[in-house]
């Protein structure tokens, strides 16, 4: 029962807004049913209620051209008029084939192959077996390979693999006997929280590099598959990008060892953080990484993994097959509407606009926010910001979860005087981070809006 209040708790489902109707879905909450919608467009939302809010969050940092779209509802009717499902564990599609390859161009070379599939989560597993399979290949195979480093405060997705390498403990607890046990956590990089007075980035940086290296080698460093890591942090601890210098250093410790690096880029790649991938910012390249949200932008469920050529070159002249497979991997209608998603991206400039008017935003951001006595800290980059709350802004002690400002913010901005919506956190670290909301808006967002 102490577990069950807990998570029940951090979810805090009684505080969301409430539809009457009774429901046969098992939502978030199983006694009470959320608001529904009945029409989106554009950013803005529409309730059974006659409710509109405009979302300043893209869903759960999703649709990132809106909700609605011409280019990308054609696309999508097209693909389905040739036909709407394929065997891709047994066949191609053309469709399959020009979104992989743009992924692929979108990293300018640097990644060789892409697997699409379904969700976040699902790609996280991928990514992790991917890297297993990659040691059991290389000559000489390295089946002492069974172990993941990965981040308190981070989180990865729902499924096993990817729910063990998370940090985030409101997630993980119920779970918690039955997870992987090889998944090792160090530090996050969280530079209001964790970097110590005093210490500059570059001193910081080493603290954390050291603590990676010492975990390889407390682990055994030939045990070690590899490091796995958000670009940017999003629901665990709320838009929380590394300092300068940060992944360079990781990227290092991994090699060093032989270990790989997996980005999972599933909220802020695609164009979320200003650069189509956030790694693109950090002056280094993953061996694997996943990317999901901002790929089909909500039109279709869509998520990948992009494999560099020392991955694919290995496998190629390995076995020739990657032991893994999902019924609707592939699919061919989400292809279509990725792809169409992508080109509108690509020819409307827009992770430019994200670069640019995310500057500006978050110019406003800490102009407005910044001096007030509860709010802790204000950071993010291109279209993904993070506002964390504190009780005491000079101890940086958070609310308890009781008093968590979140989700009233979240209820007061769907009020009538506001109408927006904005994506509230409750600090994955109960009692060490405070909680936040997540402010993620559309690509095409201007400075007006
Ligand atoms: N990884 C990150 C960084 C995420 O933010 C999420 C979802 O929010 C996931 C993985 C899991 O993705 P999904 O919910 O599509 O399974």
């Amino acid at each position: 029962p102490a577990i069950l209040d807990t998570i029940e708790n951090a979810f805090e489902p009684s505080e969301f807004p409430k539809s009457e109707v009774a429901s046969a879905v098992i939502h978030r909450s199983l006694k009470s049913a959320p608001l529904q919608v009945i029409r989106a467009e554009g950013t803005k939302v529409t309730f059974s209620n006659g409710q509109t809010i405009n979302d300043t969050t893209c869903g759960a940092a999703v649709a990132c051209l809106g909700y609605h779209n011409e280019r990308v509802k054609k696309a999508m009717i097209a693909q389905i008029e040739k036909f709407s499902y394929c065997n891709s564990m047994f066949f191609g599609t053309e469709i399959g084939e020009q979104l992989a390859e743009a992924l692929v161009e979108g990293t300018r070379g640097e990644m060789a192959k892409a697997l699409v599939m379904c969700s976040g989560s699902e790609a996280m597993d991928a990514a992790m077996k991917m890297a297993r399979q990659y040691f059991m290949e290389t000559i000489p195979k390295q089946p002492r390979r069974t172990k993941f480093i990965a981040r308190h405060g981070s989180y990865h997705g729902t499924t096993w693999g990817a729910l063990s390498v998370g940090g985030h403990v409101a997630r993980r607890e119920l779970f918690e006997p039955m997870l992987l046990q090889n998944c090792a956590k160090v530090s996050a990089c969280n530079e209001y929280r964790g970097r110590l007075e005093g210490q500059s980035q570059e001193e910081y940086v080493a603290r954390l590099a050291k603590e990676l290296d010492d975990k390889f080698r407390e682990l055994g460093a030939e045990e070690v598959i590899a490091f796995v890591a958000e670009p940017v942090v999003g629901a665990a601890l709320g838009a929380v990008p590394a300092v300068p210098g940060y992944f360079k250093a990781m990227r290092e410790v991994c090699d060093k060892y032989g270990a790989l690096l997996i980005l999972d880029e599933v909220m802020s790649g695609m164009g979320r953080c200003g650069s189509l991938h956030a790694w693109e910012q950090e002056g280094i390249v993953p061996d694997i990484q996943t990317i999901a949200k901002g790929l089909g932008g909500g039109f279709a469920p869509i998520a990948a993994i992009l494999i560099n050529h020392r991955i694919a070159d290995v496998l190629s002249q390995g076995s020739g097959a990657f032991s893994h497979g999902h019924t609707y991997q592939g699919h061919p209608v989400s292809c279509a509407a990725a792809l169409e998603v992508q080109k509108i991206i690509a020819e409307d400039k827009l992770v430019d606009n994200v670069r640019e008017v995310g500057a500006y935003f978050g110019e406003l951001l800490h102009a407005y926010l910044d001096d007030h006595p509860h709010i802790g800290n204000v950071r993010g980059k291109g279209f993904f910001w993070g506002v964390e709350f504190v009780k005491d802004k000079i101890t940086k002690t958070p609310f308890p979860k009781s008093l968590a400002v979140a989700n009233t913010i979240f209820d007061v901005g769907m009020g009538p005087e506001y109408g927006i919506s904005l994506y509230p956190g409750q600090g994955s670290v109960d009692g060490v981070v405070g909680d936040h909301v997540l402010i993620a808006p559309a690509y095409g967002t201007t400075r007006e809006e």
